[in-house]
């Protein structure tokens, strides 16, 4: 069976937030967009499961840069609020280290100061200038070069003065160091490159600039939880016309000649259009999708050689009570910094200690959790399965038990007693489930040379009308990185299209 599309029609395979934002900025310009999604609901990392009354948001949950997700709904003239409430979270994050020690990250200058001083009075100095340096990088990593589409090598030299200016071939840990010494702290503000698939310890210092965004613009939640957020995108796609297709896996791109004319997907259904674009892991899009080009595969080769961010380990959990005193995102480092991230970047197997992210979103929104009691999830940072050979369906429950161990003495007595629901979701599931290159979580490593015009470009170099959006695209991962990469691909598909 063949469904064409009218002229000007483009489609995106996948609906994460990078395919979703992508298909909203091309129907926003009168693009017929069709957007395929193989899985039973939108989102991609930003999944949902609902179980026994709890509500589990499978990735992302600190929302930032509220303006990069505004701007899509005032392409035409609308309010985000209609679809989407925000609600503030403070403090940012709690950090806890084994020894005891506390640091409640805020937006509020003098609170922060204080919590800064309480570890080393003379890192407020180092602080400020930290500060400013990130802003500096923010200016120019985020607000000037974040959406710009890298398809030549001279806008990658254009971009260089600047990039040596802000000595972005130092790590963030590096950076962070040369302005404070107290080692807590130097986890404190180094932590967040992890946030989006980077080693503090090889990540460009130009990703520091997460400490400006997060500073000038907050940290958020999506009420209903992050899968609402995408739930409004949904609405405003079909709202301006666009069409959403669930349970619908691309199998292959066709292609007539050198030009992609369309999909076919695996329940035999063929859809044509004049313009392709991929959101799904780009590994999987020039594998699999286009195997059967020879760009697919020297591509494939390519992407092969490159490095790739690690995976995560997450238990999704519902306890039977609220525990007290627990704050909405919760960082519990464990007894090991530069050691442990190594090893999680490199293999070769599972380290015995962790560092852990908890997730309560209960904190802030009663709406996830029946009356009275709490949904949470837990993550450790582990090695692909490209760097460890591990078997999660033999390993997963044993490391599971180990890290609520873990948190019930660190963190929340008795969690183990009033565990009512829980769920994993392993390194193994990102590749099942998500068609994920390695299991990865955050797609092609962010290191510098594997950024802006050495990252996957937002336009294929060979196949004119095929381009990638997402992750695996410039800039690269988080919620502002794969929006921003629908702003650069859009802009450049809008082009050829004739359409700006
Ligand atoms: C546990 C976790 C926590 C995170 N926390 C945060 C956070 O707090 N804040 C933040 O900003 N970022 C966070 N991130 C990162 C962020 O979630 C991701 O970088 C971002 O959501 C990736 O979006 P994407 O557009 O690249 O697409 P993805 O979310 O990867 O979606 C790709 C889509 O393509 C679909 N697909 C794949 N193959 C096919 C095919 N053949 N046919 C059709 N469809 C296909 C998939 O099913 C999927 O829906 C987190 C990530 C994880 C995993």
């Amino acid at each position: 069976m063949s469904s064409g599309i009218s002229p000007r029609a483009a489609i995106v395979i996948g609906a994460g937030f990078g395919g979703l934002a992508l298909a909203i900025r091309l129907q926003s310009a009168g693009i017929a967009t069709t957007l395929l999604e193989a899985r039973d609901k939108p989102g991609g990392r930003a999944y949902v499961w609902r179980e026994d009354g709890h509500v589990f948001d499978a990735g992302p949950t600190v929302i930032t840069d509220p303006p990069s997700l505004q701007e899509l709904w005032s392409l035409t003239g609308q309010d985000m609020s209609r679809d989407v409430t925000l609600l503030p979270v403070s403090p940012f994050y709690r950090l806890l280290w084994p020894d005891g020690k506390c640091f409640d990250y805020t937006n509020d200058d003098e609170a922060l100061e204080r919590e800064i001083a309480a570890f080393n009075p003379d890192d407020l100095a180092g602080y400020r200038r930290f500060l400013s340096y990130s802003e500096e990088v923010y200016q120019e990593g985020y607000l000037r070069l974040g959406t710009v589409p890298f398809l030549k090598l001279g806008q990658m030299l254009q971009a260089a003065p600047a990039l040596l200016r802000l000595r972005a071939y130092r790590s963030v840990y590096s950076v962070v160091a040369r302005y404070i010494r107290d080692p807590h702290l130097r986890q404190a503000f180094s932590f967040h490159t992890l946030l989006v698939g980077g080693n503090p310890f090889s990540t460009s210092s130009i990703y520091a600039l997460i400490h400006a965004l997060e500073r000038r613009g907050g940290v958020w939640f999506a009420k209903g939880g992050t899968n609402a957020l995408v739930t409004g995108m949904v609405a405003l796609f079909e709202r301006l016309g666009g069409t959403l297709r669930l349970n619908a896996r691309v199998e292959r791109i066709e292609m007539d000649g050198a030009r992609a004319s369309g999909v076919a997907l695996a329940d035999g259904r063929r859809l044509t259009a004049d313009m392709v674009a991929s959101n799904a892991d780009v590994m999987h899009s020039y594998r699999d999708l286009l195997g059967s080009t020879r760009r697919g595969r020297t591509k494939a080769a390519l992407l092969k050689r490159q490095r790739w961010s690690m995976s995560l380990f997450v238990i999704h959990f519902g306890l039977s009570q609220k525990p007290e005193g627990l704050r909405h995102h919760t960082i519990l480092f464990g007894p090991r910094y530069r050691e442990l991230v190594n090893e999680i970047f490199r293999g070769p197997k599972l380290a015995e200690d962790f560092s852990l992210y908890l997730h309560s979103p209960s904190v802030t929104d009663d709406s996830l959790a029946p009356a009275g009691m709490s949904t949470h999830y837990v993550l450790a940072p582990v090695p692909h399965l490209g760097r460890a050979r591990i078997d999660w369906a033999t390993e997963g429950n044993a490391y599971a038990d180990r890290i609520l161990a873990s948190l019930e003495e660190r963190l929340i007595p008795n969690l183990r007693a009033n565990l009512r629901v829980k769920r994993i979701f392993s390194p193994a599931d990102f590749a099942s489930e998500l068609n994920a290159h390695h299991g990865s979580a955050f797609s092609v490593e962010p290191i510098l040379t594997q950024s802006a015009w050495f990252r996957p470009h937002n336009r294929d170099r060979s196949i004119r009308n095929f381009y990638i959006v997402g992750a695996g695209s410039h800039p690269g991962a988080g919620i502002p990185g794969v929006v921003g990469s629908a702003k650069a691909t859009a802009g450049v598909m809008l082009a050829d299209a004739g359409a700006t």
